[in-house]
């Protein structure tokens, strides 16, 4: 029987932890203060006493006080492969999210331990899919006769839970670099896929790259029964939608886009496609947080972009690049809430348990788990 998510006991920061989502909030042992003068210097000196043995990875959300010990920089992908390019390091030490430092385990040697600084570092999208509740889904799609039809798609940002389930189901893995091959690999093995977790990123592809109509894609919502859709539905669709979102990219709206258009004359809008159909619909541009980073990188000096991704590094791109007017897509404030989690004083604490031996907050993905959900990466890596 599934459990809902909006029953799951509320866990108050640093209360607990539920090992099974994103949800994970202990964090034991003393964290230094935040108003420590010396953090920047501890981090410094824990790095050089662990030497080569520990690789840090950054993911491009993350905080400047955090991205400046980071050995290598990254979306989730390019980083989970990073680390298991440098198996001569027996730590990594992941500043992103939970589902990236269980991916960098999976890729990982087994002699290489997985560190997140700080276990309350979920992500929302991740956790709008459980296990439980794919698993239903999978059941009603065998009740209206289509399961075989049917191959399951998962970004990149889901728990090594759903990953293995798709690897378990002949499936394959995406980023939202390779969201159309993906696509376009399993749309020759069946006649619909099951897209999870992020419709947003789905429907933008399907629609915009494959050629889909909206009606060819109908939403799972599950947290009704059957998803919300009727067994002839189900048969009708081309593409079955999990009901997530990022929290991030879902906040952007057309009338921000028209919003910046009115306030910025010839100003380009450069957008993430996690952000929703309307907002993709009317953008100049959408691509990967990659490709929103070349974009600006060859840019013209002077050309304006608003930049539809999260926060901190719509903050940094702005910083590199003086000579061309870089802004935020949205008025409002606009960071991975999650992914902020990691800062400084965490950072410190776990280089610093690390350099005395210790190994805290170890992300570890069980065997079995860990081979089916290598069965969809490795798919992933073999698209044509
Ligand atoms: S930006 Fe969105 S998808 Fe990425 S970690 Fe944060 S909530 Fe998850």
């Amino acid at each position: 029987m599934t459990t809902p998510v909006r029953d799951l006991p509320l866990l108050f920061l640093g209360t607990g932890s539920d090992p099974a989502s994103e949800r994970g909030v202990d964090c034991p042992g003393e964290l230094p203060a935040a108003s420590d003068p010396g953090l920047v210097e501890r981090a410094r000196a824990a790095k050089a006493a662990l030497g080569d043995q520990v690789f840090v990875l950054g993911h491009h959300y993350q905080r400047d006080e955090v991205i400046q010990f980071a050995d290598v920089t990254g979306d989730s992908f390019k980083l989970a492969q990073q680390a298991a390019a440098r198996p001569d390091a027996p730590y990594i030490v992941f500043c992103g999210v939970h589902f990236m430092a269980e991916s960098a385990d999976i890729l990982t040697a087994g002699h290489q331990q997985v560190v997140l600084p700080d276990l309350a570092a979920g992500c929302s999208m991740a956790d709008m899919a459980t296990f439980d509740q794919v698993e239903e889904c999978w059941e009603a799609l065998e009740d209206a006769g289509i399961a075989d039809d049917v191959v399951p798609v998962t970004y990149m940002n889901s728990s090594a839970d759903i990953k293995a389930f798709v690897g378990r189901h002949g499936g394959v893995v995406c980023t939202s670099s390779n969201a159309k091959r993906a696509l376009d690999w399993a749309y020759s093995k069946g006649s619909k896929v099951l897209f999870l977790p992020d419709q947003h990123l789905g429907r933008n592809t399907g629609v915009l790259e494959m050629g889909f109509s909206l009606d060819d894609c109908v939403v799972y919502n599950p947290h009704r029964p059957d998803g919300g859709l009727t067994h002839q539905q189900m048969r009708d669709a081309k593409m079955l939608l999990w009901r997530g979102h990022c929290s991030v990219h879902g906040r952007f709206s057309k009338e921000s886009v028209d919003d910046v258009r009115a306030r910025v004359p010839g100003v380009n809008v450069l957008v993430h496609p996690e952000c929703r159909h309307e907002v993709v619909l009317n953008a100049d541009q959408i691509g990967s947080t990659e490709y929103i980073i070349k974009t600006i990188e060859a840019a013209p000096a002077g050309s304006a972009w608003a930049v539809g991704t999260e926060l901190n590094l719509v903050k940094r791109l702005a910083g590199a690049h003086p000579d061309k007017n870089i802004m935020f897509l949205d008025k409002t404030v606009c960071f991975c809430s999650t992914m902020n989690r990691i800062d400084l004083p965490h950072l410190v604490w776990s280089l610093e348990a690390l350099a005395r031996g210790e190994v805290v907050n170890r992300i570890e993905v069980d065997a079995e788990t860990a081979h089916y959900a290598r069965v969809a990466l490795d798919q992933m890596l073999a698209l044509p």
